[in-house]
């Protein structure tokens, strides 16, 4: 047994997290962390810093990002791990998100503006510094301004889901998703399958699409959840995946937790190199 650890999800200002890449291996080495996998949304642009960090930090590191998808009606994280980062038709994909993902922003701050919330769009546009912009930033932006106290109360009143300003995003379903990541030579796992146990019928429908695995250790699963979970994942057949999805934003120090056992990660490269295997 080992006691080593590892945090497959985390993001970078490569989308809405706060801190460079190299920064979260700083912060992944000090907190004694083995192996650990950058899950930006709709990004791998941080992959090749991350990489030379951790090398020289000597931390384990694996391709990841988190995709935008739609599954009956509802929003749906889906992970990619081990994805090739030179896929043509991933890459592809990933630029097209980041696409909608501005042409979205700017609705938003149209839609501000008709309500005399008056945001500069090329401040809001600065702050993803070209990477995938998301609500966070425009939360940073209204906070700047004045408009609002904290990134919360932008969410409750101006850009929230049921709020005017509220546009939707652009999403894949999750089958394209799966087939996209595993076309690109990765596995595909649920993200933070706490959020949909809810209603059971349509997550064990979602299993049905091909995933490889479920993230069950995640900070929105409780022990109860997370042995759920575990069963579920057992019974499928299906791998097992966690972090803490730490974004770095002030009073969340929370990179490495909770503890994930380093024998996931070992389990994940085993596959996808049974995967590749001619
Ligand atoms: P987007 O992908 O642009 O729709 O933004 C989604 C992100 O916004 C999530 O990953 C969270 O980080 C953040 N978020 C969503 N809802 C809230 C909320 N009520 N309060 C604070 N942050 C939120
Ligand atoms: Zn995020
Ligand atoms: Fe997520
Ligand atoms: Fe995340």
């Amino acid at each position: 047994m080992t006691d080593k650890r590892i945090d497959l999800h985390m993001h970078s200002h490569h989308s809405d997290g706060v801190h460079a890449p190299s920064v979260l291996v700083d912060l992944a080495k000090w907190k004694g962390i083995s192996a650990i996998s950058l899950s930006d949304h709709d990004s791998l642009e941080g992959y090749p810093e991350l990489a030379s960090a951790a090398r020289a930090a000597g931390i384990e590191v694996m391709t990841g990002v988190e995709l935008s998808c739609e599954h009956e009606g509802r929003d749906l994280h889906v992970l990619a791990y081990g994805v090739d980062y030179d896929s043509e038709s991933l890459q592809g994909l990933l630029r097209e998100f980041r696409a909608a993902r501005e042409e979205r922003g700017i609705r938003i701050v149209e839609k501000l503006a008709e309500q005399g919330v008056r945001l500069d769009i090329a401040k809001v546009l600065a702050k993803a510094g070209g990477g995938a912009l998301g609500r966070p930033h425009i939360a940073e932006a209204l906070l700047e301004a004045g408009y609002v106290g904290d990134h919360s109360q932008a969410f409750v009143k101006y850009i929230g889901d049921a709020c005017p300003a509220y546009v939707e995003k652009f999403k894949l379903s999750p089958a394209q998703a799966v087939d996209c990541i595993q076309a690109a030579g990765g596995l595909a796992f649920v993200a933070h399958p706490g959020y949909y146990l809810d209603d059971l019928d349509s997550f064990t429908d979602l299993l049905e699409l091909g995933f490889d695995g479920i993230e069950v250790y995640h900070p929105h699963h409780n022990a109860t959840v997370t042995t759920r979970l575990l069963t579920i994942a057992r019974d499928a057949g299906l791998l097992l995946s966690g972090g803490s999805d730490f974004h770095g934003f002030a009073g969340r120090d929370n990179l490495g937790e909770p503890a994930v056992p380093y024998a996931l990660f070992e389990r994940i490269q085993e596959h996808l190199e049974e995967t590749r295997r001619p």
